[in-house]
């Protein structure tokens, strides 16, 4: 039996359904889930000054700025709270992000335990986005035709997220192939990505990620 593992990355284009697997994956391990674009979105919706600092970039669809970023890292994942171990989902989305965590975390001796690199066709991707709708209620990810649904869970108005319209889309999947695919490479030299078939059910995709899990934990 390997050692106890928890410490990942999440990796994929926008819509492959990192954040559905990523809270799945922190509740299933008692992990923390770290979310750059929910803290994001959540100091815009604030109002604060790192909200306003960023809300351009996000809106646009563009990449905050890898300064900002790192600092915002930094402070997260040095919490106590990320001791029992931690996904991180959109971050690093650029080389230089990636090298920023790794010096994180030398400075807290700890290592990275896998980058697990989920993987969707672009016609899906588009197709799964324009159907992505939240809950106004209780923030629930919601698969729905139009805004006219209501949220399964409790019944809540549902919104488009501003950055889901088909144009900003297109955008944000070109920036991930300039910007964030150039990483599949970085962690693969290193031996670290684990590629994961994106296609099908929550729970079929859930359960090649368990499958690989164990694998990674022979291997340790
Ligand atoms: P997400 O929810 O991960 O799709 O992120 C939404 C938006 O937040 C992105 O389109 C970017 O504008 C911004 N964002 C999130 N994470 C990062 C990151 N690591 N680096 C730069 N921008 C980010």
């Amino acid at each position: 039996m390997g050692k106890l593992i928890k410490r990942f990355i999440i990796l994929g284009a926008p819509g492959v359904g990192k954040g559905t697997q990523a809270k799945r994956l922190a509740s299933h391990f008692g992990w923390v889930h770290i979310s750059t674009g929910d803290m994001l979105r959540e100091a815009i919706h604030e109002g604060s000054e790192l909200g306003e600092r960023v809300s351009s970039f996000v809106e646009k669809g563009d990449l905050v700025p890898d300064d900002l970023m790192g600092e915002l890292i930094s402070q997260r994942v040095t919490r106590a709270d990320c001791r029992n171990g931690f996904i991180l989902d959109g971050f690093p989305r650029t080389i230089t992000q990636a090298e920023q965590l790794d010096l994180v975390m030398e400075g807290q001796d700890i290592i990275l335990d896998g980058v697990l690199f989920i993987e969707v066709e672009d016609d899906e991707i588009i197709r799964r986005l324009s159907r992505r709708f939240l809950c106004g209620e209780c923030g629930s990810i919601v698969i729905a035709d139009n805004e006219n649904q209501h949220c399964p869970e409790c019944g809540g108005t549902i919104t488009r997220r501003p950055d889901d319209d088909p144009e900003t889309i297109r955008h944000r999947l070109s920036v991930y192939r300039r910007k964030t695919e150039p990483l599949v490479e970085y962690y693969r030299q290193q031996d670290m990505l684990f590629e994961i078939d994106g296609s099908g059910s929550v729970d079929e995709i859930f359960q090649r990620i368990l499958y690989v899990m164990d694998e990674i934990k022979e291997r340790v």
